[in-house]
């Protein structure tokens, strides 16, 4: 297996298919789905009410050594946060990534759910963070999926492909 999605805490498991078959298509690797770990509270901050995502990685991390090849991919449900910035939508070393849906759906900010946009959100920003695990950092091309996301709008813009350049060093990381 190439890929391993993990649910930290409870993931609806219809997201969890969706981005599989999904990651399948796009990176063109083998995607498999583990069992969920638990919720993360060791990773809580009450001041914040948020989730230390690089207490999240470290247990990714932890979890992985009996497969030393392959990445790990966790899914969080809540809002993540690495100091110093307010929040980011994910986290990546080179052998695991989390990435959160939280911020994903429009009801977050008080719009009407889109299921299919949220799709799109998760993939793309698991597309994100699965590049930063095989080596690739970040592009400056705004279609791009490498490209840093600040805002949703960003995320909407780039879209879950990766431009010619980031493709081919990927390619030479596989
Ligand atoms: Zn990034
Ligand atoms: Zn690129």
């Amino acid at each position: 297996m190439d890929i391993i999605l993990v649910p930290v805490g409870e993931i609806d498991s219809a997201i969890l298919i969706n981005l599989k078959n999904d990651l399948a298509k796009v990176l063109k690797k083998e995607i498999a789905i583990d069992k969920p770990l638990p919720e993360p509270e060791y990773a809580f901050n009450k001041e914040r009410n948020q989730y230390l995502s690089t207490a999240i990685l470290e247990e990714l991390i932890s979890r992985k050594k009996t497969l030393p090849r392959a990445k790990f991919l966790g899914l969080v449900d809540h809002d993540l946060y690495v100091p110093p910035l307010n929040f980011v939508f994910g986290e990546a070393g080179r052998q695991a990534a989390v990435i959160s849906l939280t911020r994903l759906r429009q009801e977050f900010y008080g719009l009407p759910a889109d299921e299919n946009l949220f799709l799109k959100r998760v993939l793309t920003e698991a597309v994100h963070e699965i590049g930063h695990t095989y080596g690739l950092s970040h592009c400056s091309n705004f279609h791009c999926v490498m490209f840093f996301s600040n805002t949703l709008a960003d995320t909407d813009r780039k879209g879950f492909n990766f431009c010619p350049l980031c493709e081919r060093k990927l390619n030479q990381n596989y």
